[in-house]
């Protein structure tokens, strides 16, 4: 297989690394990548949402996959700009099309979606200019904490936990009247608080089969204990130890096969990764999210402890056959580290040089993020710049090993939690 793989954080160092390995993999191209792609593959100069650019490069190297691996390029359609276009129509895209990723592109469909299908969620209202006055009054009647979310994609600043009445009906206007958000908060989703912890499980699935991978908990914030802004994603932890036989089938039963039932019964077309961020309430899963792609970094403790071949299970995606595959795990336990430029997940400064990254081994992998490289040089190039992901027999092993490995990897404003997983630890 050629393939051109989307994407240039670690989440797609994991994946291109995981099909660089694929005796299938004959060629691969990331666009535009890191300086870790470059070592799996050929980075390619080219935007993500650059469809005309990615046609003609797909036809010019003679492509045979693409992978886009943030939900930029599948939200935009770019399913259903390959499926449009007769020269492209020969290659299989690893996504969603545009209207399966409305799960993520859109907070509101994705709640109408797990009404109709029965898919526990927190209770909710979706307000817009319309029935803005309707809003208000139900915001001041709705009991405390009020998560307010808008309903497109806001780089994950789209949704607000209001402890107040007066912060859920300022948030409320800006988000409505003064567009916050722009387009993305003309309609707004107000929902129930759920008390519980998080975790992230994921499936691939054909549409109508699926196969669940190892599941992972993330953490966001930016300090120790859980404290300070929101970020992308300073580390996470796979297996979730609260995940036990008896709460997966619940996610399964109740979330799993609902939800691709649902897109089959509706005729909706989805091959690639689903992503369903759920909260564990008294034992019960609910949905909080559903993303359309895979987490990062979540990615970079989920591909080190799946032994598939993940071409393998891309081949059995596109011919339908999924049900047909096996989902072999890894018994250890993985923990990724992530190192971050300081100032982040506010202003930050690139281009700081990066020394002491250990070659991988079966044990411990470094995935880049934000990097470059010049020359010979591997440069800081974004707010997350390394993730550090070691497997070991438990998380409290494998943690220590990314902290000692985040110690001695040295870039001028180093910053990183030495406290993931800590809940199971
Ligand atoms: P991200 O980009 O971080 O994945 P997002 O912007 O798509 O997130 P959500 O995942 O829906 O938004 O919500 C962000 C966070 O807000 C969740 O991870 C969770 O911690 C919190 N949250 C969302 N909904 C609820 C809820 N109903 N009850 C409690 N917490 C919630």
């Amino acid at each position: 297989m050629n393939i051109l793989l989307l994407g240039s954080g670690g989440r797609e160092h994991a994946l291109a690394l995981k099909m660089s390995k694929s005796p299938l993999c004959e060629k691969l191209f990331i666009a535009p990548g890191n300086a870790g792609t470059a070592q799996c593959g050929q980075n390619i100069n080219m935007g993500v949402s650059d469809f005309q650019q990615i046609r003609n490069f797909c036809l010019e190297n003679a492509i045979t996959l693409v992978v886009p691996g943030s939900e930029e390029a599948l939200v935009n359609g770019i399913y259903d700009f390959f499926r449009a276009d007769e020269a492209l129509q020969h290659i299989p895209v690893m996504g969603p099309s545009k209207e399966g990723a409305q799960l993520e592109g859109s907070k509101a469909y994705a709640k109408l979606f797990m009404q109709r299908h029965n898919i526990p969620t927190a209770a909710y209202r979706e307000f817009d200019e319309s029935n803005y006055e309707e809003g208000v009054i139900y915001l001041q009647q709705h009991s405390l904490p009020i998560v307010l979310k808008a309903d497109g994609l806001a780089a994950g600043k789209g949704v607000v936990i209001a402890f107040s009445h007066e912060e859920a009906l300022s948030e409320f206007e800006q988000m409505i009247k003064a567009a916050k958000f722009g387009d993305a908060s003309k309609t707004v989703v107000i929902e129930e608080f759920l008390t519980g912890i998080e975790l992230s499980v994921f499936a691939l699935t054909d549409g109508h089969s699926y196969q669940i991978l190892p599941e992972a908990k993330d953490y966001k914030r930016i300090g120790e204990g859980d404290k300070g802004l929101n970020t992308g994603g300073m580390g996470a932890v796979s297996p979730v130890p609260f995940a036990d036989a008896t709460f997966m089938k619940k996610v399964e039963d109740q979330v799993i096969r609902p939800t691709i039932q649902g897109l089959s019964d509706e005729g909706i077309i989805y091959n690639g990764f689903v992503f369903f961020g759920l909260i564990n309430v008294g034992g019960e899963p609910f949905v909080i999210e559903y993303n359309c792609r895979m987490g990062d970094p979540e990615t970079e403790v989920v591909m080190p402890r799946l032994k598939n071949d993940l071409l393998e299970l891309f081949q059995a995606t596109i011919a339908g056959e999924l049900k047909s595959q096996i989902i072999n795990v890894d018994e250890r336990a993985a923990s990724t580290v992530m190192l971050v430029s300081k100032g982040y997940p506010e202003s930050y400064e690139k281009n700081k040089v990066i020394t002491g990254i250990p070659t991988p081994t079966d044990d411990q992998i470094v995935f880049h993020a934000g990097t470059k490289l010049q020359g010979e040089e591997v440069l800081t190039n974004g707010g997350r710049v390394l993730a550090i992901t070691s497997l070991a027999a438990n998380l409290s092993e494998a943690l220590a090993h990314s902290v000692q490995t985040a110690e001695k990897i040295q870039f001028e404003g180093k910053v990183y939690r030495r406290d993931i997983g800590y809940e199971f630890i």
